[in-house]
């Protein structure tokens, strides 16, 4: 990774996701310094996106930044700073870090996002002093990105640890996902995933965190939804783990806000499908970086100038 440590100015860090934009002023200790947001429409387009980011920009007349990093809610090309795709809104090829030099007249990187929250993390947080763990998203879709020997680990074209399309559910009638396969991981337990389950047991739709509001004062089927998508949310990282022998997992997004109801489900399925001999001890925690994850991996990868 190139770290830029000539310049230790501010950067922006601009979280592009699913329902809003955040942008926000990080110090080059990775502390937030101030934070505006702006909604997006559902379904938005790339000329919504330039609009609300030329909005959040306005909002910040005479910073000095070095630079701007941005995470976007899609598969990306970091090199060339591209949005490649992105289901929910079928943006495509949209090269938002040529939009963002410009705009901003810094050099700007762009990621995934699930990518920039591992990479925080790193740097930042619960793994400063981990080399290997597994990064899950679980909002209303589910990401995965994998360090490995102190470095995210891309693969081939650069999508490695998309854990959300693991299919774990192979009955007739599981939940299709927006991939296209049936009984995928982000079909079956993203917060998404929990209502859809909810659903099929109640013909009632709810949103997850009412669900699990719900389970938590024990009503039986909202119980039974949270067991349904975390006992599979559990099965999938167990085969990671045994996969790769990694010792942290560490889960971000809305729904891991509902950790203290998906541990027990989760910690069963490692237990069990974790060969214990190989991996004795594999830690399982939320993000230390808070609510804000992704936008201090935004900065990280400002900071660390990464377009490897
Ligand atoms: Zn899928």
């Amino acid at each position: 990774m190139g770290y830029n440590v000539t310049k230790m100015e501010n950067v922006f860090a601009l979280d592009i996701g699913g329902s809003k934009i955040v942008l926000a002023l990080v110090s080059p200790e990775g502390k937030i310094l101030r934070i505006e947001k702006e909604k997006l429409p559902p379904f938005y387009g790339v000329e919504v996106v330039k609009e609300t980011i030329r909005k959040l920009h306005h909002l910040f007349p005479n910073e000095n930044v070095s630079s701007i990093g941005s995470t976007v809610p899609a598969l990306a090309d970091h090199k060339k700073g591209i949005w490649l795709y992105s289901p929910f809104n079928k943006i495509r090829d949209f090269p938002l870090g040529d939009f963002l030099t410009e705009e901003f007249s810094v050099p700007s990187f762009v990621d995934n996002d699930v990518n920039a929250c591992a990479i925080g993390e790193k740097r930042f947080g619960a793994c400063q002093k981990e080399d290997d763990f597994l990064w899950v998203t679980v909002s209303n879709g589910i990401g995965g990105a994998l360090f490995l020997k102190g470095e995210l680990y891309r693969g081939k074209n650069g999508n490695a640890g998309e854990i959300g399309h693991m299919r774990m559910d192979f009955s007739s009638d599981a939940p299709f996902c927006g991939c296209g396969h049936q009984g995928c991981l982000e079909a079956t337990s993203s917060g998404r995933g929990i209502s859809a389950r909810y659903a099929t047991l109640t013909g009632k739709q709810l949103e997850a965190n009412e669900i699990a509001s719900l389970a938590r004062q024990g009503e039986e089927k909202a119980k039974e939804a949270v067991a349904y998508s975390a006992t599979l949310l559990g099965r999938a990282i167990s085969y990671v783990v045994n996969l790769l022998n990694l010792p942290l997992v560490i889960l971000g997004g809305g729904v891991s806000q509902s950790f203290d109801l998906l541990k027990p489900y989760l910690l069963k399925e490692i237990r069990q499908g974790v060969w214990q001999e190989a991996a004795p001890k594999v830690v399982l925690k939320t993000t230390s970086l808070g609510y804000y994850a992704a936008t201090v991996g935004a900065a990280t990868l400002a900071l660390e100038g990464i377009k490897k």
